[in-house]
């Protein structure tokens, strides 16, 4: 397995204004369940006096399996997240509103962006994956189809089993 990137992130020497980091991932770059994808991350960052303003924006594709017929595609990923980085003695994570809101130590010189990347990259695959427009394996689905009648004739429900025996039973 190849290692991930950690994405750093050079804070605290950023002067005021707008900065822009461009970053390619990929299988090897940032380890998502081992799938292949070509993504463009864009990170602009608005530095003011007092706080940073991070806008993420994704665009490619990621290769994920299809729930139908278990047949590969690309998903297109286009996406884009906030995000407001302060300096304060106290750290952690608060959502105030819309935009999430992160405090790093006021020492902090970088700031490290994988789990983000990965968060924002997770929520932007959908729960349910499907091929677009039909073209789903139909081979595949023939045999998964088959196999689910097959098992549809063969387990009964035991309500049933109950029925009959009850219905022999008054037949008797
Ligand atoms: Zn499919």
């Amino acid at each position: 397995m190849v290692e991930a990137n950690e994405y750093m992130i050079p804070i605290k020497g950023l002067k005021e204004g707008w900065h822009e980091f461009e970053f390619i991932l990929n299988k090897n770059s940032i380890d998502i369940f081992d799938h292949e994808m070509d993504v463009k991350l864009k990170l602009s960052i608005d530095k003011k006096s007092t706080f940073y303003h991070f806008y993420f924006d994704f665009n490619g594709k990621i290769t994920v399996e299809c729930d139908n017929c278990l047949n590969e595609y690309d998903e297109k990923i286009n996406a884009h997240h906030e995000m407001i980085i302060k300096h304060s003695s106290e750290e952690g994570n608060f959502d105030e509103g819309e935009i999430e809101v992160k405090f790093v130590s006021l020492e902090a010189t970088q700031l490290n962006v994988t789990s983000d990347i990965y968060e924002y990259l997770m929520v932007n695959i959908p729960m349910k994956k499907k091929c677009s427009n039909g073209n789903c394996d139909q081979e595949v689905l023939e045999i998964l189809n088959k196999d689910n009648s097959k098992k549809g004739e063969n387990v009964t429900d035991p309500r049933w089993d109950a029925l009959k025996e009850i219905k022999e039973e008054l037949n008797k």
